[in-house]
């Protein structure tokens, strides 16, 4: 049988009428749900996401606030943003958009977003309530990822599912979310001796390493569910899709899975918390 593709484009272009449709009757009660978004310095990449960002806000009738700072702004100066959108009612969700330059200590100022408006789920409470099967908006990345899963029916309980990579962002809370649905879950590092073996033995392989086509398809079981959370320049993940039908019952597309459904899951959150605001 034919490998399903787990189309994240589709899904979060229809993801983005319902949201439409959330955001009118909000608008209707007098809620412009709205994200700040803060980029500092001038990182293309990070440019180019914030721009994407804004771009989705701007489609489903949201609003964004776009803060640009400098490149020498210091961690204090970053802080005090934080603390501005953190009291300022008409803002729902933040983004600070990663990395920032290196002066900056980033995980301070990651936790210093309110729990409230943490709609990228960047703070340790938001990975520790998340981690518990709490409400809690989780890292958008691998939340995206689960959406598709769920949407496409693919039951994860009981399955062996590999990890490669343990990033705050995409990694570690790609497991702990697949262990919420019941995975019997192995995180994979650089530190990790023979992923190869551990990527054979998975039934639901995710890429998440930053290394172009580092995940070798002879490695992968046959059957299994393959999703590729990597995206380069040269228009590939992290995991050698070529010919990836003939061995995987299902995987996701790189462009067109896992990247549309993180800026979706994003708005998705921002949208969610402008709506918790009306309790
Ligand atoms: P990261 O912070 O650089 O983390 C990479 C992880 O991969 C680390 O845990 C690292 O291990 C591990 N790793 C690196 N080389 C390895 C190797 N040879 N074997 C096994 N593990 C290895 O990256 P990230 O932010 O998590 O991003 C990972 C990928 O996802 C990138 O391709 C990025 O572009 C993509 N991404 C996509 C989206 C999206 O919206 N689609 C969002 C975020 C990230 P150590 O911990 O031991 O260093």
């Amino acid at each position: 049988m034919a490998a399903q593709i787990l189309d994240g484009k589709k899904l979060a272009s229809d993801s983005e009428k319902e949201i439409l449709e959330s955001v009118s009757v909000l608008k209707e009660k007098g809620i412009i749900p709205t994200l700040a978004t803060i980029l500092v310095g001038d990182d293309p990449a990070s440019e180019t996401y914030v721009r994407m960002k804004q771009e989705t806000c701007k489609r489903v009738g949201m609003e964004s606030l776009a803060i640009n700072l400098p490149k020498e702004t210091s961690t204090e100066e970053l802080l005090l943003k934080i603390d501005e959108l953190n009291n300022d009612k008409k803002i729902h969700g933040i983004l600070l958009q990663h990395p920032v330059p290196n002066q900056i200590n980033e995980r301070e100022c990651f936790e210093r977003i309110s729990i409230e408006k943490d709609v990228d789920g960047v703070t340790c409470l938001g990975f520790g309530r998340m981690s518990m099967d709490l409400s809690a908006y989780g890292s958008c990345t691998p939340a995206g990822i689960m959406r598709i899963l769920e949407f496409y029916d693919v039951d994860i309980s009981g399955m062996n599912a590999v990890v490669v990579g343990r990033s705050p962002i995409l990694g570690k809370p790609m497991a702990m979310m697949l262990l919420n649905k019941n995975a019997t879950v192995t995180i994979c590092h650089s530190r990790t001796k023979e992923l190869e073996d551990h990527v054979r033995n998975a039934d639901l392989v995710v890429g998440a390493v930053g290394v172009p086509k580092l995940i070798k398809k002879e490695w992968l079981k046959k059957g299994a569910v393959v999703i590729d959370a990597g995206y380069h320049p040269e228009k590939c993940g992290d995991i050698d899709l070529d010919g990836i039908e003939e061995i995987a019952s299902s995987y996701t597309p790189v462009p067109g899975g896992v990247g549309p459904m993180t800026i979706n899951t994003l708005i998705l959150n921002t949208m969610e918390a402008a709506r918790k605001t009306l309790n």
